[in-house]
Order: C-alpha cells, then structure tokens, then sequence
C-alpha cells in the first residue's frame, strides 16, 4: 500500500489549509456573535454564506461527492484526508464546502436513486448550495436502529401517498433551509420480507400535514450550525407517487447504500476533532503552570499526549485502508472495515477530547473552547448511524461465521 497522497489530493489539501487559517478559524468567533443577533436561532450566520461562496470560487465544493458528472469526483481515499481538515472545524467547515451531513447522504441517494425530475428539482439545489435537507428515519417510539421496526406508514391512495407517523432526531430539520425530507417509512408493513416492507419517499417541506414540533438537544446543546435535530409529525402528509425514491420496497436497500460513505465522513470528520483537541492540548500545556511548573512538565500530560498521538495514528490508517477498499472492492468488500472504524473512532475520539477537557479545568466545560461542543458531537456518534453494539453484533457474528 502507497501511504503518500496522490497530486490531486495533494493540491486540494494544500488549498484547503490556507482556506481553513484564512477564512474559517476566523469564522468561528464571527459566526458565534451574528448567531446571537439572528431574529431566529436556526437562521444561517452571513459569515457562512460567505464562506460558501469563497469555498466555491475556490473549487472547494461538494469534494464528498464520488459521481464527477455532480460533484468532484474524488474517490474515497482522496475525500478522506479532506474530511479530516474540515473535522478541525465541525460547525463550519462542512457546510462552507457543501459536504455536510445529512445533504452529502441525501445528495448521494438522489444522484444514486433518483429520477431526473427529483434530481433537476431537489438535487440541483442540494449541489449548489441553496436548499438544505433532512433524513427521516428515526422514531421515539421504537427501538430504531433496528429499521425494521420502522412504524410510519406509507400509504398508497391513487396517485398519492399518505404519510403517517413521528420521527425524531431528524438532523437539519430546524433550519428554515431544509426545504425537503426524504422520509423511510412502510409501503407494505405485512409484507413477507421484513426487509422489503419500507419505502423512502421525498416529502417537501411545506407539505400541509407536516408539522416541525420541537428542537430535541444533545447533551443541553441545541447544535444550531447543524440545523439541529428536530421532531417531526407527519399526519397523513400527501405527495404524489413520483416522489418515491427508487421503487417500492426498496428504502432498506437505499438506507444501506447511504450509510457506508456517511460512516467514513463522521470517522474523517472526527480524527480531525481529535487533532484540533491535541492542538489545544498542547498550546495550553505549555502556556499554563500550576505549582511552580509548566503543565507540559507534568509526565501524566505527556502519557495524554502520547496516547492520543498514538490513537489517532492507527485511526487514520484504519480509515485510510477502509477508504482504499471501498474504491477497490466497493462497499461490500469494506464492509468489516466500515463496521471496525465506526466502532473504534468515536470511542477514541471522545477519549482523547476527554484528557483536553481535563486539561483545561473549567475553561474545558466551557463556551471559550470548543471541546465541550466537540465533546458532544463525538459521543452522540456512538449513537447516530447505528450504536456501537449493533455494529459489533454484525462484525462478531461475521467472525463468529468462519468458524461453524
Ligand atoms: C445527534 C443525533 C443526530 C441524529 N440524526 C438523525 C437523523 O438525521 N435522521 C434519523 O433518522 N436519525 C437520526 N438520529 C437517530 C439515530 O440514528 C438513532 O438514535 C440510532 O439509530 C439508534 O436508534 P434509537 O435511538 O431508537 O436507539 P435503540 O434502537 O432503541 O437502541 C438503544 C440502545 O440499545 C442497544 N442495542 C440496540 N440494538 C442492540 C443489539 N443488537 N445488541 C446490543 N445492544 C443493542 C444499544 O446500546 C443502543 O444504543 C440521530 C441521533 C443523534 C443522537
């Protein structure tokens, strides 16, 4: 295995460094004070429109997405260490570069599964930044990482759907932006195969029956840059039948399809949160004393230090190799590896922020340093796009396979 980046990657790393030191680090302060003037908490900051335009006219626009007829047609392993620089700036970084979730996945379905109506009509302004959108799969009534469990139902009424039921922690949802839902529900809930009994449908937004009901928080954070996770009802809501994605019975096969590059964006995304966690880390060791020594004087903060150095290593190779074979044997293929690294990054990840919270007293827990924020978003990774033991389930009874 080649371990050095190739020429392209190369260039639009180097382009994308100089863009986060000019524009997006000073973003960060900018963002947070036009935040707290905006009539409403989910409207978007200037500053990130502005930052989308500058990312754009730089070229550093929809670089997640494989497909070259609409996105940058980067492979995976070019993406990786792309997603990585923009994981040292969570809240802006993504979106200033079109490449936040839950548009990337929901960009990668429509290009993947869509007709050419829904691709003019919802994927056109998804790629060019105008619109925003949400996935509707989850519900607080049953155990949703199992999909399914999924009870929303889906039902045909001549050349309509009719769609019933609750979600929640629909991410994007708040932001007046996301215009449009592409929403997993059943189209045949006594079907024989469980697996073929949901559908996934596009429902705008402003569809009479849809009701936004309350902005659900994560650790008291409302996550306001990511649109935060709404509750959504949807009673009987009614599209027509051409909104269906794909054709009926298909949403579980699209929902699988959806979740593997999501799953090694979070991991790239979260090796950078780690490397901004260390850079803290470090800067504060050195520049703080605490009886009569430097903190980076102190052998426990050199373990922390060397610890996370070390983690964050064989994270990057695992998700690098994972990257490689989704390219070269496809999704399928990496499949252990895609389960390996969403089990072992954010565990990790939330570890190594974990001693920076530590080493800053506090100033850790607090809004003058990203770690708290940063902290939160990589433990509900843990949870979101399936919870760490649903993933070792699979991968164990895989193991289990190769010797019965
Ligand atoms: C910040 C955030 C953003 C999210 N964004 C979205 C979104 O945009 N759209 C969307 O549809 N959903 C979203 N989700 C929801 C997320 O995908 C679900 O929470 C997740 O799939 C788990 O489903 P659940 O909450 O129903 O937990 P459950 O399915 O009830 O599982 C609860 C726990 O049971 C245990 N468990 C479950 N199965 C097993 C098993 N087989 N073996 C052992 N233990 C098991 C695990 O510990 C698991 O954490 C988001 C969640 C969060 C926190």
């Amino acid at each position: 295995m080649d371990f050095a980046f190739d020429a392209r990657t190369e260039e639009l790393r180097g382009k994308l460094l100089a863009f986060m030191d000019e524009y997006v680090y000073p973003a960060e302060a900018v963002a947070e004070e036009q935040r707290a003037q905006l009539a409403s908490p989910w409207d978007t900051p200037a500053v990130v429109e502005e930052l989308k335009a500058e990312a754009r006219r730089q070229g550093l626009w929809n670089l997640f997405l494989p497909d070259a007829e609409y996105g940058a047609g980067l492979t995976n392993l070019q993406y990786a260490p792309l997603a990585e620089i923009t994981g040292r700036s969570p809240q802006l970084a993504p979106t200033a570069l079109n490449c936040a979730a839950p548009d990337t996945g929901n960009m990668e379905v429509l290009s993947q599964f869509g007709d050419e109506q829904q691709k003019k009509q919802w994927l056109e302004p998804l790629l060019a930044g105008e619109i925003r959108s949400a996935f509707a799969m989850t519900e607080p009534e049953v155990a949703s990482s199992d999909a399914t469990n999924i009870t929303t139902y889906i039902e045909r009424d001549g050349d309509e759907y009719v769609i019933t039921g609750r979600k929640w922690y629909i991410s994007g949802a708040m932001n007046p932006d996301c215009k449009i839902f592409i929403v997993m529900g059943k189209t045949d809930p006594d079907g024989d195969d469980i697996r073929r009994q949901q559908s996934m449908v596009l429902v705008p937004r402003d569809t009479p029956g849809v009701t936004i009901k309350r902005a659900m928080q994560v650790f008291g954070y409302g996550d306001h840059y990511h649109g935060g996770h709404a509750e959504v009802i949807f009673d009987h809501a009614r599209v027509p039948v051409s909104n269906l994605i794909g054709e009926e019975g298909g949403g579980f096969a699209i929902a699988q399809a959806r979740l593997g590059p999501g799953r090694i964006h979070h991991c790239m995304r979260l090796i950078g949160m780690a490397e901004r966690a260390i850079e803290l880390m470090c800067r504060r060791a050195v520049s703080r004393t605490a009886f009569g020594k430097a903190l980076a004087q102190q052998g426990v903060v050199h373990n922390w230090i060397a610890d996370a150095r070390v983690t964050v290593e064989q994270l990057r190779l695992l998700v690098l190799k994972t990257a490689w074979l989704m390219d070269t044997v496809g999704n399928r293929g990496a499949h252990t590896e895609i389960q390996s690294i969403k089990i072992a990054t954010p565990r990790a990840v939330v570890d190594i922020i974990d001693r920076a919270i530590q080493l800053h007293g506090a100033g850790g827990v607090s809004q003058d340093f990203p770690l708290a924020e940063l902290y939160a978003g990589a433990r509900t990774l843990m949870i979101a796009d399936g919870p760490d033991e649903v993933h070792q389930r699979s991968l164990a009874r895989r193991e289990l396979k190769k010797y019965v």
